[in-house]
């Protein structure tokens, strides 16, 4: 008999194709989700990102940004870590997994695509470019965005440096700075900004490295002299969801809402990020609006999943939160966690059988997880 069985939840032979999930409502999830839970008990840790839909993080076990996630499963004893978030969080997760644990994604569709605007093949060139203009290895560290692959964690530990998220990008940043005179900043150009900005570095010492762009035959679309030059190398990425934000929406709410406070995500534009009260994390956003006094109100840039939530859960405190861009940013990839996906691998495990396993390979591993080992060092 499977645990499902025991636990009174329906199973037949074919329950488990993911095809016959699909075609159920959401709602008619929920109890299947409750359930698979009770039965696979503590072997198993459900980790959700802040941008999930409300229908699937409720069931997490532990909510938060990449960084706090990451923590999480560095630390978890769970056989299984069901990772409700996008691709490169789980292959995280399974880099800091100890032996014998396995990562879960519930849809391999959800990816990002920020990430995916950063390949190994294009860093390993933007590298040569480098090393060709004259740029000494001693000179640059290489620093990756948690947004990013495997691979490219691993370009970064093998070479000195490390990952960073937007809880601790300064610090990784005065990190890179006490050990190189340069940063090659991946894959988010808009943080890497942000970042160097509030540390002072003037706007004409950060360049932009451009991978689908050359120069006179040099990659990267910028002069040999720009690059020897720059302390800061940004790479040309961006998140889809905090680009959309532009400085006229923080004019606008400030219009509309006298008095409101306008507070961003840091992948959000250098513009936006200047107009705006404060910047962070998400996780600093929600101790931001958890911590205003009663009566304080809020224009939150960033993903519309977290900033509803937050509407939801403050109103009853006296305290209003709206969105920085009333046509609201949607993170479509980690929307495609469904609650059906979610009920499919659960009652997959709770068969026995993992589904979507995520599995870094080891040669990756080693390196990425240096990287990933020098940012908890760090810390936020
Ligand atoms: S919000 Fe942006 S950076 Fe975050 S997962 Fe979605 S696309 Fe990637």
């Amino acid at each position: 008999m499977s645990v499902l069985e025991e636990v009174d939840v329906p199973v037949s032979a074919e329950a488990c194709s993911l095809d016959n999930y699909l075609v159920l409502p959401d709602n008619s999830m929920d109890e299947r989700i409750a359930a698979a839970r009770r039965a696979l008990g503590k072997t198993t840790i459900l980790l959700g990102h802040h941008y999930q839909r409300d229908e699937v993080i409720r069931f997490a076990d532990f909510t938060g940004d990449s960084y706090k996630l990451s923590k999480v499963a560095a630390e978890t004893d769970a056989n299984y870590i069901v990772f409700c978030g996008v691709h490169f969080m789980a292959e995280s997760a399974d880099i800091l997994a100890h032996e014998g644990q396995q990562v879960i994604l519930p849809d391999l569709n959800a990816g990002c695509s920020m990430a995916d605007m950063a390949e190994i093949g294009q860093v390993e060139e933007c590298w040569e470019t480098l090393l060709d203009a004259g740029v000494s290895e001693g000179e640059i560290l290489p620093l990756t965005y948690m947004n990013s692959s495997a691979a490219i964690k691993a370009f970064c530990g093998e070479r000195g440096g490390l990952v960073c998220t937007s809880s601790n990008a300064r610090r990784a940043f005065e990190w890179a700075f006490a050990r190189a005179q340069k940063i090659l900043f991946l894959p988010d150009q808009h943080l890497g900004r942000n970042t160097g900005h509030a540390m002072g570095i003037p706007l004409d010492e950060m360049t932009v490295y451009d991978p689908w762009q050359s120069f006179a035959g040099i990659g990267g679309g910028i002069t040999r002299e720009r690059l020897r030059a720059a302390k800061v190398i940004l790479w040309k990425g961006h998140c889809s969801v905090h680009q959309r934000f532009l400085p006229e929406h923080v004019d606008n709410v400030r219009a509309k809402y006298p008095g409101i406070q306008v507070i961003v995500h840091p992948e959000c534009r250098l513009e936006v990020c200047e107009k705006a009260d404060a910047l962070g994390s998400t996780e600093r956003l929600i101790k931001i609006v958890r911590e205003a006094p009663q009566g304080s109100s809020f224009a939150i840039g960033t993903e519309i999943h977290l900033v509803n939530r937050l509407a939801k859960e403050f109103a009853p405190l006296g305290k209003k939160v709206v969105t920085l861009d009333d046509a609201g940013c949607l993170c479509t990839t980690m929307y495609r966690i469904s609650p059906q996906h979610l009920a499919w691998a659960l009652e997959n495990l709770v068969e026995g059988r993992v589904v979507n396993r995520i599995q870094v390979r080891d040669d990756v591993k080693y390196w990425a997880r240096a990287a990933l080992d020098r940012m908890l060092e760090i810390r936020a």
